[in-house]
């Protein structure tokens, strides 16, 4: 995902190498070069200002006066700097006291959350929890299908509306609110200690989509709710964000689609301009493609 801005970054550094010393116009040079690549990268603009802006102070003031060695620390600048774009430190999950933990997943149709909810069903499953999942998305045809069929594949039930049948994990309803609240207790009831909530997306943000899924938080009180971003969809990454923050107030966001190999550098500026940490990260369609997102592994694979 992020070569390009990897080998630009890579490049730009190897022009340090070897110097003794920096002076004030090579660093100007070099976060000059950090900018375009950054920027290339697709990397939201006040992103890239306040990011430039950081490193260029920190480097001019621990590197020009020191003789030793000032590329590598102009490298372990734009790490630290990159990390902190990327949420600071490992966040995990936020377990509730009593009772199931309930996470909700919000985000654009296709953002990839039916696919979401499998893999954290199966990495949860793996860690000795016992997940339910919960259909609500009830827009799209297929999603809640699609969801019994990744529960299947994770080994873990799902609830989910059918409409006039009323069975152990079936619910005779269209309302997604109304399946959520059930979901839920019926998690609470049956104690398995992880619910996961699917919910509806649409192709673009609107404000029917956005009062549903804040009824359904608002129902079930989740203890996270997760945004799930396309990291393809580009610029558009950024305003989606914001929009679902106020709409929904989510915990963290997820991105999703990392294997692509578009920029990506859209999905960087999420966690910086919502300030919500990176939780997760999706790597393709199968349910092992998923990984605990680590903003230092993440930042240290791009300036590999
Ligand atoms: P939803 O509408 O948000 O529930 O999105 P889906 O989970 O249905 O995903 C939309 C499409 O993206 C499906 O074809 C998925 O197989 C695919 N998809 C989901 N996550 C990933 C991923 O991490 N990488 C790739 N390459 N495809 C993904």
């Amino acid at each position: 995902m992020f070569n390009s801005l990897s080998d630009r970054l890579t490049a730009t550094f190897k022009n340090l190498r070897g110097k003794g010393r920096l002076t004030e116009a090579d660093v100007d040079g070099t976060v000059r070069e950090i900018r375009r690549a950054l920027l290339d990268a697709d990397v939201a603009v006040p992103v890239v200002r306040e990011f430039t802006a950081a490193v260029k102070e920190r480097a001019l003031a621990e590197t020009v006066s020191q003789s030793l060695n000032p590329g590598q620390q102009v490298v372990k600048i734009v790490n630290e700097e990159l990390v902190t774009i990327l949420g600071g430190e490992t966040r995990r999950i936020t377990m509730a006291k009593y009772g199931p933990t309930v996470i909700m997943l919000a985000g654009l149709q296709g953002a990839g959350k039916t696919t979401l909810a499998g893999k954290l069903a199966k990495h949860f499953k793996a860690q000795g929890h016992t997940p339910l999942l919960v259909a609500c998305d009830l827009q799209r045809p297929n999603a809640v299908k699609q969801l019994q069929i990744n529960g299947e594949r994770a080994g873990v039930p799902v609830y989910a509306p059918h409409p006039g049948v009323s069975s152990e994990f079936e619910e005779a309803t269209g309302d997604p609110v109304v399946v959520a609240r059930n979901g839920v207790s019926e998690a609470r009831q049956k104690q398995f200690d992880i619910v996961i909530v699917d919910t509806a997306g649409r192709l673009g943000v609107d404000t029917e989509l956005m009062k549903q899924a804040r009824d359904i938080r608002d129902a079930i009180k989740p203890q996270e709710v997760f945004f799930v971003i396309d990291a393809m969809i580009g610029q558009d990454a950024v305003n989606t964000a914001l929009a679902f923050q106020e709409g929904v107030e989510f915990t963290g966001v997820v991105l999703s689609k990392l294997d692509g190999d578009a920029r990506g550098g859209a999905a960087l500026s999420v966690a910086s301009v919502t300030g919500k940490p990176v939780m997760f990260a999706s790597t393709g369609e199968s349910l092992d493609d998923f990984e605990v997102f680590h903003p230092d592994r993440m930042a240290s694979r791009i300036l590999d």
